[in-house]
């Protein structure tokens, strides 16, 4: 059989059911996936110094003649290593293996090499300790950048490097571009197998850069013809009218008035809902600003005339919370209301989709709020009339297109906190309409702001005490856990602007768990709890819950928090490693708090553990200080990072696990242009060819994109 992008790994030299396995476990499977597992950064070993010249703080590349017979000396304990001296024009230098004997035939007096790794000095004596060594003439170039994979389970950077290469040269006769040539040459794009080979191993930084702008294009343009295949197939159904538009009964019930902007957004959504075409409408407005009674007033509409209507939210936290709020809500309009989350008991998941599912409109449930487990199969309504869904674009492209797939009938209304610039809106939400809520509710508070460094540690630790003390609780929150595997040498990709240029330098990090146990010392009258995205969603609720009732003082989670959550006692939020989040979502982080009527502070912690950020971090940092509008913020954060912060989930991984969208390249910073000219070039490819008949490899794409997903719902 010839070997396509599907074949399976094992159809590489040297890869066994046990390596296939840890491949699997890091989602690779066929050929196609891992090339698709790009380096995470790049060592710069093309940057050759002289050993007199070399960098006191990290890894150096140096260009060493072998100068004595390596020699072998054994140490008790079967250990042993190896030794020999090289020089270049600066100097002399002792390299030593440990062991590695069989090294010893590889290293011939008069050979020269580039050996990379940290050179140490004492006085005038030099000397590195294992460096990578690559035999080096002055004919032959070495490529100046060496791939840096993810670090996983049972499978080294290393193998990970070879076998993408032999990958590489087995598919190198058979690749086909998906992209048409002519697109290719609009876009001044590289072809498929340039930018593959480019971006595992690169021949130069230039290589490197065209082969990345390649596969981000590739991203964006496979998204974009998927969503507006999908959207095509919505606007083709008739949609039920749904002409009861009169939601006093609602605003009645409500302790406060409706600000103006609401009141408008409620307008554009009665109007939609009363025709037969299906509404698709984006509600947009900060955090805050009271996006969920609009979202109930389209609610009662459907109710109202007869429909059903299903809420989806992208975390079990975050539906439970959407559900306490409106299910009294709703009983006080007399209409049903039920939770279907993963956790729901089956037996009580097989009722709700009985009455979901029911001919009789008096045994029929009206209104249903839950996360994707409503995409599941045997969640059938009997008569759909609205879908909201809270910050779609948490959910993967998949489960949107499935989301379509299945509403085919019912009105669609997405809201998000998220401040899309409207470019942006147009990839991810295709044509939606927009409605603006661009009003607070009156007698909302600012949260003060602040950023400082490690040297803040003991006064912030007191104004987390003085916070409590006064009956306040705080939130803190840290980047995720997987992330600590990075080592300040390598070559980070911002440096050639690859990627969010705050992230240059890499303090450690404050993992969720080891801090909260820290805290705890500090603390240890208070009582402590974490969050993190790996955590069991029943442990992540019983966390959560046990915060909201004021069990626990403060609250140590990763990035899980940042949508939507509310807990109005809450008053701190402080932000660990805050160089390392975007602008946004640090807005949407300072969301958490101030959502009472206490005095809310926010306090971004740049560094950690005393290391130095680098000024563009610090003024990234500086715009949280005196900005408080979620769109300037976005704008900022576009302009300074690309679509990242938007595109990708959050920086826990958790919401990426469950399906999220996958941007592998383009979560890194990448013009705008680049996405709307793919999403230009999507439409126009599918004006053309509206089932993509003419383009079978990119129509394949396209359909295990959107429809692998099926098997990842539940
Ligand atoms: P978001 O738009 O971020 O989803 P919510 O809908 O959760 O915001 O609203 C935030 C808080 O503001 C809620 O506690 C809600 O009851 C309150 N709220 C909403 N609208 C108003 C209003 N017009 N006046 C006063 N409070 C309001
Ligand atoms: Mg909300």
């Amino acid at each position: 059989m010839a070997i396509t992008r599907e074949s399976p790994v094992t159809v590489l030299p040297g890869i066994g059911k046990t390596r296939a396995e840890y491949y699997a476990k890091m989602g690779v499977q066929t050929l196609g996936d891992l090339l698709s597992h790009y380096p995470r950064a790049y060592e710069n070993r093309g940057d050759v110094t002289l050993l007199a010249d070399a960098r006191i703080d990290g890894k150096s590349a140096v260009i060493l003649t072998v100068a004595s017979e390596p020699r072998c000396v054994r140490l008790r304990s079967h250990k042993s290593f190896l030794k020999f001296r090289a020089f270049d024009e600066s100097g002399s230098c002792e390299i030593v293996y440990f062991n590695q004997d069989y090294l010893r035939s590889q290293f011939p007096i008069g050979a020269t090499f580039r050996f990379f790794g940290k050179v140490e000095r004492t006085g005038k004596k030099f000397s590195m300790s294992s460096p990578v060594a690559e035999a080096w003439t002055e004919f032959a170039e070495l490529p100046p950048l060496w791939p840096v994979y993810r670090m996983t389970e049972g499978i080294t950077p290393k193998q990970i490097a070879k076998d993408v290469s032999a990958a590489l040269d087995l598919l190198a006769a058979t690749a086909e571009d998906p992209l048409p040539p002519a697109l290719l040459e609009r876009r001044s794009l590289c072809t498929l197998a340039y930018a593959e080979r480019n971006i595992h191993k690169p021949t130069s930084w230039q290589a490197l850069a065209t082969a990345r702008r390649r596969l981000v294009y590739d991203e964006f343009f496979c998204f974009s013809l998927g969503a507006a295949m999908a959207c095509k197939q919505e606007k083709q159904h008739g949609a039920p009218i749904c002409p009861n538009g009169d939601v006093s009964a609602l605003t009645a019930l409500l302790p406060y008035e409706l600000t103006g902007a609401q009141k408008r957004a409620i307008a554009d959504i009665t109007r939609d809902m009363a025709r037969d075409v299906p509404m698709s409408r984006i509600l947009v407005g900060d955090v805050g600003c009271g996006k969920t009674v609009c979202a109930a007033a389209a609610m009662l509409i459907a109710v109202q005339s007869g429909r059903q209507a299903a809420l989806m939210a992208p975390t079990e936290i975050l539906a439970r919370q959407h559900y306490s709020d409106l299910s009294p809500i709703f009983q006080s309009l007399g209409i049903s209301c039920e939770l279907l989350i993963g956790a729901t008991t089956a037996a009580q998941k097989r009722k709700i989709k009985l009455s979901l599912a029911s001919p009789d409109e008096k045994t029929r449930l009206q209104v249903v709020i839950g996360t994707h487990a409503l995409l599941s199969d045997g969640v059938d309504f009997a008569a759909p009339g609205l879908v909201v869904t809270d910050e779609q674009h948490r959910f993967g492209a998949r489960q949107r297109a499935k989301l379509s797939e299945k509403n085919t009938h019912a009105h669609l209304l997405v809201m998000s906190a998220t401040p899309i610039p409207r470019s942006l809106a147009l990839v991810l939400y295709g044509d939606l309409d927009i409605s603006r809520i661009g009003e607070m509710p009156p007698g909302r508070q600012r949260v003060d702001t602040f950023a400082v460094d490690e040297t803040y540690r003991e006064r912030l630790n007191g104004f987390i005490r003085k916070q409590i003390t006064e009956g306040g609780q705080v939130y803190v929150v840290c980047p995720a856990v997987e992330e600590q595997e990075e080592s300040p040498e390598e070559v980070i990709l911002s440096e050639i602007g690859m990627e969010g240029a705050h992230r240059e330098d890499r303090p450690p990090l404050k993992a969720a768990i080891s801090y909260a146990e820290e805290l705890q010392k500090t603390f240890p009258d208070l009582t402590v709890g974490f969050l993190h995205g790996r955590m069991k969603s029943s442990e992540k609720d019983n966390v959560m819950r046990k915060f909201a009732d004021g069990e626990l003082h403060i609250l140590v989670s990763t990035t899980v928090i940042e949508v939507g959550v509310n807990v109005p006692n809450a008053c701190l939020m402080i932000v660990e490693n805050a160089e390392r989040f975007g602008l946004s979502q640090l807005h949407q982080l300072r969301g958490r708090v101030g959502r009472g009527t206490r005095k809310s502070y926010c306090i971004l912690v740049a560094g950690g553990d005393g290391t130095t950020v680098s000024e563009n971090s610090r003024a990234r940092l500086n715009v949280m200080k005196t900005t408080y509008d979620g769109y300037r913020i976005a704008e900022q954060d576009l302009a300074q990072r690309g679509p990242g912060d938007f595109l990708a989930a959050s920086a826990d991984g958790s919401v990426r696990q469950s399906g999220g969208l996958s941007f592998r390249l383009a979560d890194a910073g990448e013009d705008v242009s680049l996405l709307t000219d793919a999403s230009t070039d999507a439409k126009e490819l599918l004006d053309a060819d509206p089932t993509l008949k003419n383009h079978p490899i990119l129509s394949e794409r396209i359909r295990t994109m959107f429809t692998l997903e099926a098997g990842l719902i539940s």
